[in-house]
């Protein structure tokens, strides 16, 4: 299949490692030009070494706190200086920290609102006139399988990740006339940094190890294994893409088979 992304402009939010890294370089192999950004500088220019040197991909590396209506300005603002449009929008952000609902104070809530919904909303807000100029465009929010069933001990990233939902549908149909086509992709367990510290905390909170923790969750997924990155930023490159043109205001599950739901 030609995805038709060859020379587009893609904007990957917190993309110096997993998840969002994975994309990018997905998104670079199929010919996409990129903007990046995360907090870390190091990380992020090495990921963004990396992906130049493998792909010659054009990658603008920004270091920007997504928390932030700064850095959200600056990732932004640089994506039009240097390329003068978003044909791609990749909302992700690092995930809110697990606990039950008497671990987190008023201001840790605000935290994770910001981060990860706020963001996502100041991030399509600067994107999406261009999209509605050139009457093209490609919303992708990364928000996870929480949407469709709740993961025990996770009740910040369970609540803000559905609030996003509730936006990007709404979105999707004000935009659709325009060619702009808005989805969510929900990752599974997928092999990242963040999984392995939810395995780290979750064993001190249960008095277990990291590797029983993985293997419990291995044991409620029907292929038996958690995801590889490149596994998820396959789904996200085609919704990115000039062949997904009549697919918007879905969630789709990179989980594999771990929601049991029927839809
Ligand atoms: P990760 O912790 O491995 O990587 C997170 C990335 O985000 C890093 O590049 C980090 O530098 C960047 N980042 C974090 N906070 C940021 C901020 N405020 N501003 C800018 N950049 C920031 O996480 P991941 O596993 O790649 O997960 C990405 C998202 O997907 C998270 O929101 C996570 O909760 C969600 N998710 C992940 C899984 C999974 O299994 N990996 C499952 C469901 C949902």
């Amino acid at each position: 299949m030609i995805l038709g992304l060859e020379g587009k402009i893609a904007l990957v939010a917190a993309a110096s490692r997993g998840l969002g890294r994975a994309v990018a370089e997905e998104l670079a192999r199929e010919g996409a030009h990129l903007v990046l950004c995360a907090r870390g500088a190091d990380a992020l220019r090495e990921t963004a070494e990396s992906i130049r040197m493998e792909t010659g991909a054009t990658v603008i590396d920004v270091v920007a706190d997504l928390s932030e209506p700064a850095g959200i300005a600056r990732v932004t603002q640089r994506a039009f200086e240097e390329f003068g449009r978003v044909d791609v929008l990749v909302t992700n952000a690092g995930g809110p920290p697990a606990g039950p609902f008497e671990a987190h104070s008023a201001e840790v809530w605000e935290t994770a609102v910001r981060q990860n919904l706020v963001s996502v909303v100041e991030l399509t807000r600067a994107v999406l006139p261009g999209m509605k100029e050139r009457r093209w465009g490609r919303i992708i929010n990364v928000t996870s399988i929480a949407v469709k069933q709740p993961v025990d001990n996770l009740i910040l990233s369970n609540s803000v990740r559905a609030a996003v939902t509730g936006f990007a549908r709404t979105l999707a149909n004000e935009v659709a006339p325009f060619g702009i086509t808005v989805n969510n992709v929900m990752p599974g367990y997928t092999r990242t940094q963040r999984v392995e510290d939810l395995a780290q905390k979750n064993a001190s909170l249960r008095g277990t190890t990291p590797a029983s923790e993985r293997a419990a969750w291995e044991g409620q997924i029907p292929m038996g294994r958690l995801g590889e990155p490149n596994e998820f930023a396959a789904m996200v490159a085609f919704l990115a893409s000039e062949r997904a043109s009549y697919t918007t205001g879905a969630s789709i599950p990179v989980d594999g088979g771990w929601i049991r739901g029927l839809l």
